[in-house]
């Protein structure tokens, strides 16, 4: 669809990876680079993302070899602040994904493709985000004589003037790590810088055939990538430093033309309401509020808004739209600045009554009229039994934080053929170990189990899963849980 660029919106990306690969520290560089370079307003907190507008991307860019700038046309890119796995399989809009864009960070000193990165290339796919690698901690490279070009400077002008040896040693650690990523997943990866050159090839050769005789660039594509249409089937690699900023205006010069380039339907403004609840938050002198992340449309204080309940649907008014007060203002007293009204894409802090058992991870519906409110009170529900619903009468009970993480985890366990015979959401509860060990009633003692993801167990489930003898496993990780599921069932058979 053909739209104008003023009505594009702007992409929401999360960060993912294995733990300790430098998610945070690449969020803060990022932040603190375009607190840096934007002039007053600047980046702007939002809740649970950060907002980088339009002008500072651009100053970023700049820094870049002119053959590598690119224009931006989104008004700015809306990353979200918890970096990581946990909070990316919350992220859903409506049965998809609510990210428009990743960012998977890679450490290049690692030796292997790790668990969390693995399986984060498994999410990415099945929710079809289209991703960059962020290859981090580039300054420990050839035992740390890798020198700094100069504070978040273009990481390809750095690696070009490091010396040979470094280069080199640069290049081995990433094809070793590449090989592996490649045998593991199946990914195509190259340097994004090869890849733009690969698209730009075509010309480049006409032009070569036109001046006979005379040598191509010295740094010519590969052979692999020597045609258009297999360059836009790889991932672009991006090195950073999120401790020298090298590489930053790279990334965001990478995000901004996958934006613009391979997203563009995608991102265009409408006014249909798409958002989703991140967290169900107590605060104290408000209540309890819940943090909704505004991919599309605009919300307004008054609005009637729908939200799945864990005991059926919710149905309230917009008391109030907040967002955190900027830096600069520590000094006024609340700690939230209102807004009449907020558009996409945005993250805001919704104050509405009855909130208490508002599911994390379901859709927010915006009804103009009774009727509305009806079709959304059963649509918000027939989303949340679509992600609880457990078909066998034989299986283990599966615990999640969010909608889109128990969906997530349900997917994996499908794939593994792990049987499910229960769900819930939220912390685990004497209720759910009571469920659970129904199974031992049926005489399958082996599925008498609880795994649960990225949740919490009360005391007293703990003491009433000794008591009946159901085991409760809960992990970080999704893989984990699945080890944990097979380990105990092979147990069990001996
Ligand atoms: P996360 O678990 O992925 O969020 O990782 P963190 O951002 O917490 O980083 C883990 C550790 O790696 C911290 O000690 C960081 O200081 C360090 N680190 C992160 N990025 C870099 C980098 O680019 N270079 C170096 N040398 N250290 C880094
Ligand atoms: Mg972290």
């Amino acid at each position: 669809p053909i739209f104008k660029d003023e009505d594009m919106r702007s992409p929401i990306i999360c960060i993912l990876g294995h733990v300790d690969t430098g998610k945070t520290k690449l969020l803060d560089k990022i932040r603190a680079t375009n607190v840096q370079t934007g002039e007053a307003g600047g980046i702007t907190q939002q809740i649970g993302a950060s907002f980088f507008p339009r002008d500072c991307i651009e100053k970023n860019i700049a820094r870049l070899p002119e053959d590598l700038r690119v224009g931006c046309k989104p008004p700015g890119l809306l990353i979200i602040d918890t970096p990581g796995h946990e909070s990316f399989t919350n992220l859903r809009s409506r049965g998809a994904s609510l990210c428009d864009l990743a960012i998977l960070v890679i450490d290049i000193t690692a030796k292997d493709l790790e668990q969390q990165a693995a399986e984060s290339i498994d999410i990415l796919r099945k929710s079809n985000v289209p991703f960059v690698i962020a290859l981090n901690k580039i300054d420990l490279i050839g035992n740390r004589e890798w020198r700094v070009l100069g504070p978040d400077a273009s990481s390809k002008l750095s690696l070009e003037s490091q010396a040979p040896h470094v280069q080199h040693h640069f290049h081995k650690n990433w094809q070793w790590l590449q090989g592996k990523i490649t045998e593991k997943k199946g990914l195509n990866m190259e340097y994004y810088w090869k890849l733009l050159e690969a698209k730009q090839a075509p010309v480049e050769k006409s032009k070569q055939k036109k001046s006979k005789g005379k040598k191509g660039k010295a740094e010519t594509p590969d052979q692999a990538i020597d045609d258009i249409t297999s360059a836009d089937s790889y991932i672009h690699v991006v090195p950073t430093s999120a401790i020298s900023g090298e590489g930053i205006p790279d990334i965001l010069m990478m995000l901004m033309r996958l934006s613009q380039e391979q997203m563009r339907g995608r991102l265009e403004y409408e006014d249909e309401i798409a958002a989703t609840v991140l967290e169900v938050k107590r605060i104290e002198g408000l209540g309890v509020t819940i943090d909704v992340v505004l991919t599309n449309g605009t919300l307004h204080e008054g609005d009637t808004i729908v939200v799945a309940g864990m005991n059926g649907p919710i149905v309230s008014t917009i008391r109030g739209l907040l967002t955190p007060q900027p830096l600069k203002e520590l000094r006024v007293k609340s700690d939230y600045v209102h807004h009449k009204a907020v558009k996409a894409a945005m993250g805001v802090k919704v104050l509405a009554e009855g909130m208490d058992h508002a599911v994390a991870g379901a859709s927010l519906y915006v009804a103009r009229n009774p009727a509305e409110v009806e079709t959304y009170k059963r649509e918000a529900m027939e989303e949340v039994d679509g992600a609880m619903q457990a078909k066998e009468s034989e299986g283990v009970y599966v615990m999640a934080s969010t909608l889109g993480s128990l969906e997530a985890l349900m997917a994996f366990l499908a794939d593994e053929k792990v049987p499910v015979m229960g769900t819930n959401l939220g912390t685990v509860h004497k209720i759910d170990v009571t469920k659970a060990s129904i199974m031992r009633e049926r005489g399958h003692p082996e599925y008498a189990m609880i795994l649960a993801f990225d949740v919490e167990v009360a005391a007293d489930a703990m003491l009433e899963a000794e008591r009946l003898g159901v085991k409760i496993f809960t992990a970080p990780i999704i893989y984990h849980l699945t080890e944990h599921f097979k380990a105990h069932v092979a147990e069990q058979h001996e």
